[in-house]
Order: C-alpha cells, then sequence, then structure tokens
C-alpha cells in the first residue's frame, strides 16, 4: 500500500521531466525553423529522415515550427512595410518649393496647356504676385545661365545637382544681389523679384516659371518642358 505513491511521485517525476526534455527539445527547435526551406528539405533527404521520424517531438515540433515559422513572419511583414511606405510621401511631392514668396498652393493656375502666340503652347505656369515680391529658387542646385531675351525678360536657367531638371523663371524685375552664373544655390534663397520684364503686361506682373527635363547634353536651351503644377501644388 506504500508503494503505490512511491509510484505516483515517480510517475509525476518522470512525466515531469519527460516534459522538461519535451520542453527543452521544443526550445532548441524553435531556434532552428528561421530558415523554413531547410526545414523542409530535411524529410526530402533519405538519410536524415529515419534519424528525425522516430522522435516523439517530430510531431510536437512540426506544430511548434509551424508557430514559430508564423511568429517571425509577423515582424517581418510590419519591417517591409516601413520602409515601403516611407518613400511614398516623398515621391508624392515633387519636394519643389513654391517659387514666389507668399502664394499659396491653392492661389496657382494650371495654365500648362494654354495657348500663347504665334501657335505656341504655354508650357509653363504663371504665378501673380505683386511686382518686386521675391522669388525663391525651389530647390538645391547652381545658376546656369542669366539671360535677357525679347520674351523672357530677365530670366534664370537653374540645374538641379544632377543635372535632371532645369527651371526657369522669367519676367523677373531685377536678379538677387550678387547672383551670377555657376553660384551655388539653395532651396528657398531669394534669387530674383516679380516683375514684368519683356513681353509680360505691366498691369500683370508674374514670374513665368518653367520645368525642363535635360536631355544628355545637358544645354539650358534644350529639354523637354513638364507641367510644373502638379509639382508645385502636388495634384
Ligand atoms: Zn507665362
Amino acid at each position: 500500500m506504500r508503494v503505490m505513491p512511491l509510484i505516483a511521485v515517480g510517475l509525476v517525476v518522470g512525466i515531469g521531466t519527460g516534459w522538461w526534455l519535451f520542453g527543452q527539445r521544443g526550445a532548441a527547435v524553435d531556434i532552428a525553423p528561421v530558415d523554413p526551406a531547410s526545414v523542409i528539405a530535411v524529410p526530402g533527404e533519405p538519410a536524415p529522415s529515419p534519424s528525425v521520424t522516430p522522435e516523439a517531438v517530430s510531431g510536437p515540433s512540426r506544430s511548434s515550427l509551424q508557430v514559430t515559422a508564423a511568429a517571425p513572419a509577423l515582424p517581418v511583414a510590419p519591417v517591409v512595410a516601413t520602409p515601403a511606405t516611407a518613400p511614398a510621401p516623398a515621391s508624392a511631392s515633387s519636394g519643389l518649393l513654391l517659387p514666389v514668396q507668399g502664394i499659396s498652393p491653392s492661389q496657382l493656375q494650371d495654365t500648362f496647356t494654354d495657348a500663347r502666340s504665334e501657335g505656341r503652347v504655354h508650357d509653363a505656369i504663371d504665378i501673380m504676385a505683386a511686382e518686386g515680391t521675391p522669388v525663391l529658387a525651389v530647390a538645391d542646385g547652381h545658376v546656369e545661365k542669366l539671360f535677357d531675351s525679347d520674351k523672357g525678360g530677365l530670366t534664370m536657367y537653374q540645374f538641379d545637382p544632377d543635372g535632371v531638371h532645369c527651371y526657369y523663371y522669367a519676367h523677373l524685375q531685377r536678379y538677387a544681389d550678387g547672383l551670377a552664373e555657376k553660384k551655388q544655390i539653395k532651396r528657398g534663397e531669394v534669387i530674383g523679384y516679380v516683375g514684368s520684364t519683356g513681353n509680360a503686361s505691366p498691369q500683370a506682373p508674374h514670374l513665368h516659371f518653367e520645368v525642363h527635363v535635360l536631355g544628355p547634353e545637358k544645354q539650358w536651351w534644350k529639354g523637354d518642358s513638364i507641367n510644373p503644377y502638379p509639382l508645385l501644388t502636388g495634384h
């Protein structure tokens, strides 16, 4: 009669030890399934599969394997999602600054496809503002060319640092002091002042602004015009 409790204790200890060992193996296996491909490959190989099969762990470890395999998958998804969403705002907006001080995007009008004299298309945006309002660089870059033309009046051609885009500012009343060709300029720097030089009406001073995609020759007078409106307004 006294033997029974001892057997019972022995059973409990034995089961407990079994569970402990089982748990240890489970814990050890948890590290392995990091690479699911290698785990899946094991049963396919003839030599290791018999040694794996007899183990009682193989059943539960497979289930714990799936749990642990699923567990790392969860943190992986946000990690991948984070860099995917991060560049989205950057690509959504061009990062170009609105080049006339005190003007908000809602005040702009898309006049890119408007007709102009001699059958020309505008290929630009006109930003109406009072004479003498500071004109700001839309991005970092350098002054490629300062040019006084019949139509554009006092103009400036700016190249971006990569030489991909040219920003063209026209009808300036005057340039900012110290502005010169090849000068490095920063986004937001005053490059000149709104005016009506060239063919602009003195009654409607404005900044005529264009964005060109430069060709391989990187010539300030050659490039494909793209619409500045969405670049400046974000839509
Ligand atoms: Zn214009």
